[in-house]
């Protein structure tokens, strides 16, 4: 017989077992361990499967969650992680790194008195996933018949990956090119090894090349093709860009280019991608600061400031010119930054950056700020206290105060439509100023989430098929090429 809902709200959320901090900030393992399969049932049975179904509509692409959670009560998991892949493709990636305090589970309504007693969809996502996964359990979508169209993708981030999985399973022949000589964007070489092992995505990737997907590494589109190419010489039908954000922003203050500033987007590539984490076995060569400054507040700098105590570093401050309740980072990462003794410097922000006579980092000028009036983000705008001067000591600085867009793409095909800041404007569904090429992710929105990259990989897929489908109808008179 089912518990009633007092049975149910008795039962306390189930916290999930973690590293200890002072052994974790030694090592790059991943942090929490995961549900036990009694754990997830039980967290499962706390969920009232509301009949206002508010969980729902705070999930970017409206994952069915009450009814995924009820079937990992019934200890139906391989069932549970397949309810979740009609929505979401990525769902050990997205249980591990979406903010969902901010998102599914900020709308829950066992959170509602209390945000901490909410159900835990995230560990509840991530558990059914690594259980289908681990267990061999993963079901092979059968090839599909091929519908004679081909489509270009650039970039096999969230979004990229997206596109590739929805056109290919509708029969299309779908070829990504990426930069770099691994797939997964962010995920790979931003997100460290102990938030998102790299295995998980590594599976994702390996599951769109069993289908037909072929991915062409060291391939910087711009340079090696220009859009124009990928239509007229490779015989493309349809170009999605889904190339991100990651060009560095750096601050325009006296000392940036000083040994010893990175930005984080290159001190994470060379720990993540290059494995230099591995330093000897990988032989990526590595800066390693005893008292490192963190510029920033978001997920980026608390990735970096992580990863620094970890490859060494003796202190770590991140240096952040609003307060805590203003971060941007997830809750969860802010909260294994400070159990990892990594120290905040709030409402304050570097002006200069010191160096000695061969050029290397010896400290920064800060200055301190305070909140005034809320600035077009809703947030109190920090504003610096005159004549509040203060010396920081330091000999490493992580610039990770966000990125932007790279313009190679935009520039060597203009007449694809940009906004001011040199991101691609694109419709709801992303299409572009010009026809038959697509945009989605950050490249679009700016620095965002995993989630709503993959949601604008899944309506441009809709959208290159509906728009595909169409052309041939009218030039053919039939459905196929
Ligand atoms: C360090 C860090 C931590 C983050 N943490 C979180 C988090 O915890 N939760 C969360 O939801 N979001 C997080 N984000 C944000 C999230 O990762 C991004 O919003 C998301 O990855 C964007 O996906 P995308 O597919 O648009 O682009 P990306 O993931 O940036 O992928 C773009 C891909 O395109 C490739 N590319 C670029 N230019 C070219 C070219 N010219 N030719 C070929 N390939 C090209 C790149 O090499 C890359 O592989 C984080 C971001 C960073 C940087
Ligand atoms: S709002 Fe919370 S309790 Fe209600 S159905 Fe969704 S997850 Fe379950």
């Amino acid at each position: 017989m089912g518990l009633t809902a007092k049975e149910r709200m008795a039962i306390e959320r189930n916290r999930m077992g973690e590293q200890p901090p002072d052994l974790r900030n030694r090592n790059f393992e991943e942090v929490p361990y995961g549900y036990t399969p009694e754990e997830a049932v039980n967290e499962a049975k706390r969920c009232l499967n509301c009949k206002k179904r508010t969980c729902v509509s705070g999930c970017p692409v409206e994952v069915p969650i009450p009814e995924f959670i009820a079937l990992i009560a019934e200890e139906k998991f391989v069932e549970a992680a397949r309810v979740i892949k009609t929505k979401n493709v990525l769902p050990a990636v997205c249980g591990r790194v979406c903010p969902q305090e901010t998102q599914c589970e900020g709308q829950c309504i066992r959170g509602k008195k209390d945000n901490t007693q909410a159900v835990a969809i995230g560990n509840l996502e991530r558990f059914v996933a690594d259980y289908e996964r681990e267990n061999n359990l993963i079901e092979l979508s059968e090839v599909p018949k091929k519908n004679g169209f081909k489509v270009a993708v650039i970039g096999s981030g969230p979004s990229g990956l997206t596109v590739a999985g929805d056109l290919i399973k509708l029969g299309y022949e779908v070829t990504i090119y990426e930069a770099f000589h691994r797939g997964g964007g962010v995920l790979v070489y931003g997100i460290p090894e102990f938030r998102l092992p790299k295995r998980i995505v590594e599976s994702e990737i390996k599951a769109l090349e069993n289908l037909g997907v072929t991915i062409h590494y060291n391939s910087v589109i711009g340079r090696l093709y220009k859009i124009d190419e990928l239509f007229k010489g490779l015989g493309f039908d349809a170009v999605y860009i889904g190339v991100g954000a990651g060009l560095p922003i750096f601050l325009d203050i006296p000392g940036m280019n000083l040994n010893g500033v990175f930005s984080a987007n290159e001190y994470l590539t060379r720990s993540n991608l290059m494995k230099s984490y591995l330093f000897p076995k990988y032989q990526t060569p590595m800066i390693i600061g005893k008292k490192v400054a963190v510029l920033g507040g978001g997920n980026v700098a608390m990735d970096s400031a992580r990863t620094a105590i970890r490859l060494g570093a003796e202190k770590t401050t991140i240096v952040y010119r609003r307060s805590m309740e203003q971060m941007p980072a997830r809750a969860a990462e802010v909260h294994h930054a400070k159990e990892e003794k990594i120290e905040f410097r709030l409402l304050s922000n570097p002006v200069e950056i010191y160096g000695n006579k061969d050029g290397w980092v010896t400290g920064m000028k800060c200055q301190n700020y305070q909140l005034g009036e809320p600035d077009e983000s809703g947030r109190q705008r920090p504003v610096p206290v005159e004549d509040s001067f203060f010396e920081f000591d330091c000999d490493q600085v992580l610039v990770s105060i966000g990125g932007q867009a790279n313009p190679l793409i935009t520039k060597t095909t203009p007449d694809i439509k940009i906004n001011k800041w040199g991101y691609i404007v694109t419709d709801d569904w992303g299409r572009t100023s010009r026809q038959f090429v697509y945009s989605g992710g950050d490249i679009v929105t700016g620095a965002a989430t995993v989630i709503s990259a993959m949601g604008a990989g899944r309506r441009a897929a809709k959208a290159i098929h509906e728009d595909l489908m169409k052309e041939s109808n009218e030039t053919t008179g039939d459905n196929g090429k």
